[in-house]
């Protein structure tokens, strides 16, 4: 999200590489859309060449970074070094669910496995979701939408769903689903080993710590991702906090660093690590790359959205719930279509990447 955006606001000034293990961008916010109507994915997930025609495009992860520049290993098993006078972080959250986030593969693969996914998902009798987070609860709105009656059940481990964001919110959602026949089990910590890739459509049993046995045809992990910043363990883990986040200066630098930027999930900004809150990081990397390029100190300033709880959580195309502060919890069905079900924000990102909405 922050590297295409970003790269597709420079690349027309600058030459601008992504290294990125996928051949696509894709709508986060989209994929609980996706997993029962795969075929949104023409709209939602876009080829990174169509997306930004004017950068050039390594695919492969980055591995390493040391102070000679970044070890990229590619898809077929090269390794390169490559360096550049800026460099930009923004590797995102991995997730235990890689039909979250996948860790490499081409557009058909991914499109290919919304569609397994969905016949997976159409066949199940019983669907466990694990993690009451928005993605869980998002999955879960969609799947009671498009299968009414279908047996669903969240595990969450702390004691409400939506802990990210306001209590009125989250009651809301739990109304909604619970009405709807979703059985929610707060304060469950699953003992079972998860699948290893945080799916399975094998049908089997889990535990709870408290006893409880649950049983399933699918599962889906839903839990919260983990900072992608393996590569500066080597040569820069001072740079990162006790959860493997990057410090970052106000100016959205690498702490101790003068070329190298942070944004987005990874960062140890303190506020929500969502899409939302990236449109204010991206102004400041932005002006600071230009205020660098053309022999400036960088000076544009980011003030973290601390303890802003503002979200929006779908349940389905038709209803959800927004948390705004002071005025707490919107559920207008219209204003949630609006500001996101109805197209879980596909068209305001394609056309911020200069796409047709
Ligand atoms: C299902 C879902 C729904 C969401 N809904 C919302 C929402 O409604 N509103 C909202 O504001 N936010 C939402 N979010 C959160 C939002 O998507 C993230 O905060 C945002 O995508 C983070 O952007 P990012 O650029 O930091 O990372 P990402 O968008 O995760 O992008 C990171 C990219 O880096 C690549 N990468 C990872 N490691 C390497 C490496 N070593 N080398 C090279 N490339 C690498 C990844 O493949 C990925 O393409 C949602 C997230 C998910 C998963």
């Amino acid at each position: 999200m922050a590297g295409a955006m970003l790269a597709s606001r420079l690349s027309g000034d600058f030459d601008v590489t992504v290294i990125a293990p996928t051949d696509y961008f894709e709508v986060p916010m989209a994929i609980p859309r996706l997993m029962v109507q795969p075929r949104y994915a023409e709209k939602a997930i876009v080829p990174i060449a169509e997306a930004l025609p004017k950068a050039r495009h390594v695919r492969g992860r980055l591995v390493e970074l040391s102070p000679a520049g970044g070890q990229v290993a590619g898809d077929d098993g090269s390794q390169r070094m490559m360096t550049a006078e800026i460099t930009v972080l923004a590797t995102g959250s991995r997730f235990p669910g890689s039909f979250i986030r996948p860790s490499s593969g081409s557009i058909k693969q991914r499109k290919v496995s919304f569609y397994r996914l969905r016949s997976s998902l159409a066949a199940a009798r019983r669907i466990l979701i694990v993690g009451g987070g928005p993605v869980g609860v998002e999955v879960a709105g969609e799947i009671v939408e498009t299968w009414p009656g279908r047996s669903v059940t969240i595990i969450q481990s702390g004691p409400r769903i939506l802990a990210g964001t306001g209590q009125s919110a989250a009651a809301h959602a739990t109304e909604f689903l619970t009405e709807r026949g979703v059985r929610l089990l707060t304060g469950e910590r699953i003992e079972t080993p998860l699948p290893p890739d945080g799916y399975t459509a094998e049908p089997g049993e889990i535990r709870t710590a408290s006893g409880k046995h649950i049983t399933y045809d699918v599962m889906l992990c839903c839990i919260g991702g983990r900072p992608n910043t393996e590569y500066l363990r080597t040569h820069f883990s001072d740079r990162l906090d006790t959860e493997g986040r990057v410090r970052v200066t106000p100016e959205l630098l690498v702490a101790g660093e003068k070329t190298v930027f942070a944004l987005g999930d990874i960062t140890d900004l303190k506020e929500n690590k969502m899409a939302m809150h990236i449109a204010g990081q991206l102004d400041v990397a932005e002006a600071n790359i230009r205020a660098i390029a053309s022999g400036r100190a960088p000076s544009r300033i980011y003030k973290a959205k601390t303890a802003n709880l503002l979200m929006a959580v779908t349940l389905g195309s038709r209803a959800g719930v927004i948390f705004a502060p002071p005025v707490g919890s919107l559920r207008s069905s219209w204003l949630i279509r609006k500001a996101k079900a109805e197209t879980m924000l596909v068209p305001k990102y394609r056309k911020q990447l200069g796409l047709s909405a």
